[in-house]
């Protein structure tokens, strides 16, 4: 019987075991369609980005004798509708079977459900991507009061034996090498070019102007530089091992005017994409550290691991276990909206300015820019979770809603009360001082509280214990920030609440 295989823009592993072997009744369908074009506005380089992943996956998946049918976003015969494009397939081809891998978003999960019933048999396949099942991390956690990340971690690190020697004791004595790394930029090893591609997209642009897809951001269209492909993955892989991972983890939480990726590897969008795997990455990785260990130290290789196979697989395990619910939580009952210099760049908050500026630019941002400096200001300023989510969703490449959602509106918004995280992610100047040099030349003071040029975190920061007194005091986690809030004069206190308040009134024209 005829079987039709949908591919979804995210599910381009060429490793999976459907593309083993070549059936001549198996029909392949990928489609670019418009209505995914538009839930957010996205950037340009994120559209960019997947229907070049696509469009390059459907061609080698061609070129190995499989049998593919694309649909183009302005091919004729492109209803621009999952539905209606799998129900046409179906009767001009008189498919009887659909199979389809599972999607990794609960709105896709829904619709691939009900398209399921139109037809006689169907079967569902994981994307065998990810080194946990969908609910690993749910079952994991059953019973606990809270979600671990560290606990999960280690977990991981001993069923898939990475860094851990035959009695499953992590190699280097510890598991855990964040006191060692996190530190400032100080140049002590020399920084490096990121690996940019290029290819010419100007084609590619024209068709989304000639369609009137809304888009916004920068991009260089003779030389767009993501990659494409498994091999441009590797290269990217490759290049990371050799040239970054040195000092990734020193410099990880390190912020540089000059430098927008620093040793970030800037494998998040290929990944998501699936093109390449968490697996083969950390694998990868882990080889070249056991062959260069006089050169670089556990410490690396360690926290590079922990973002891979702990923090990603832990965000995708979070996202089924708590989806949709968690799309509403809004912890704080904040309502206001994104300053409008979140399109622009234009803000004299220097730091801002450059981690606004760069995301606008390269559609990418590094964890700390996002959590410590954007995700910060929008939670104390006290922005919509759901305007923060959309601007983050839109605006990265690698910004799919399992792993966006829960970094945004959970690890960095605390608008889910603490399942992801178990405090707020906020800082005054102090934080952002430590650990960059974005404060050097800034317009505002980063040593004031409030007055002439008082650098706005810090007042928000203070505003924001203040503000939410009732919700956060009985949080062991934030207890020493109420001790210290006691010892501030009331009359300080009250020209930091009126300095936040000015502020807040004014978020437009900080
Ligand atoms: P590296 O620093 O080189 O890290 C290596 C890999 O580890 C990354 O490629 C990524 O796959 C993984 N990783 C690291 N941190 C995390 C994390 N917290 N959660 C999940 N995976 C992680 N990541 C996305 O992939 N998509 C998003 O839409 C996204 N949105 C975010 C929003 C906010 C507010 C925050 C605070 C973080 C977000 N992250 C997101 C996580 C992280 O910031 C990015 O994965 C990382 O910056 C990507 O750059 P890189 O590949 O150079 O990462
Ligand atoms: Fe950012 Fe304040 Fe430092 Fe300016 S002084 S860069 S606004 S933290």
């Amino acid at each position: 019987s005829k079987t039709l295989r949908l591919i979804l823009g995210d599910q381009l592993n060429t490793q999976h075991p459907w593309f083993a072997d070549k059936q001549k009744d198996v029909t392949y369908v990928m489609m670019e369609i418009i209505p995914e074009q538009l839930y957010v506005k996205h950037h340009i380089q994120k559209i960019i980005g997947f229907f070049l992943n696509m469009r390059h996956f459907a061609l080698s998946l061609k070129q190995q004798g499989h049998h593919v049918i694309y649909f183009y976003l302005d091919s004729a015969e492109n209803q621009q509708d999952f539905k209606e494009n799998l129900l046409w397939l179906k009767q001009k081809l008189s498919i009887k079977k659909f199979e389809y891998q599972l999607p990794d978003e609960v709105r896709l999960d829904e619709v691939l459900k009900e398209i399921q019933k139109e037809f006689k048999e169907s079967k569902v396949y994981d994307t065998y991507h990810f080194l946990t099942s969908r609910n690993e991390v749910k079952d994991f956690f059953r019973g606990k009061k809270q979600y671990l990340m560290e606990n999960f971690y280690r977990y991981m690190r001993k069923k898939h034996q990475i860094l851990v020697d035959d009695k499953q004791n992590p190699i280097g004595g510890q598991w855990n090498f964040d006191a060692e790394n996190r530190k400032k930029y100080d140049g002590k090893a020399p920084l490096k070019d990121a690996l940019l591609f290029k290819r010419d997209v100007t084609e590619l642009v024209a068709l989304l102007d000639k369609l009137q897809i809304p888009y916004f951001g920068g991009i260089n269209k003779k030389e767009y530089n993501y990659p494409v492909g498994r091999q441009e993955a590797f290269a990217l892989l490759d290049y990371f091992c050799q040239e970054l991972l040195p000092a990734f983890g020193t410099y990880e939480d390190a912020m540089l005017k000059e430098h927008v990726t620093l040793f970030h590897s800037r494998l998040s969008f290929i990944l998501n994409l699936k093109v390449i795997s968490p697996y083969e990455v950390v694998q990868q990785v882990v080889k070249y550290w056991e062959l260069h260990q006089n050169s670089i130290t556990i410490a690396q290789v360690e926290g590079f691991t922990r973002q891979v196979i702990g923090w990603r697989e832990y965000m995708r395990g979070i996202y089924w276990a708590e989806m949709p619910d968690f799309k509403e939580k809004n912890f704080f009952n904040y309502s206001t909206s994104l300053p409008t210099w979140f399109w622009d760049g234009k803000v004299k908050m220097n730091c801002l300015k450059h981690c606004i500026s760069n995301s606008l630019e390269h559609a990418y941002a590094h964890h700390i820019q996002r959590l410590m400096v954007i995700g910060n200001f929008t939670l104390l300023a006290g922005i919509h979770p759901s305007e923060v989510d959309n601007w983050f969703l839109g605006v990265y490449t690698d910004a799919v809603e399992w792993v966006q959602i829960t970094n945004t509106r959970g690890m960095s918004q605390f608008a889910d009360g603490g399942i992801v995280g178990s405090k707020p992610y906020v800082s005054s100047a102090n934080y952002i001082d430590k650990m960059s040099n974005y404060c050097k030349g800034c317009f505002y003071d980063k040593a004031k509280r409030h007055g002439n040029k008082a650098c706005p975190f810090n007042s928000l920061y203070w505003n924001f214990y203040i503000a939410h007194e009732d919700k956060l005091r009985s949080n062991q986690r934030v207890s020493m920030m109420y001790k210290l809030l006691e010892k501030i004069e009331p009359d300080e206190k009250e020209k930091i609440t009126e300095q936040a308040k000015k502020y807040l009134e004014n978020l437009n024209s900080l």
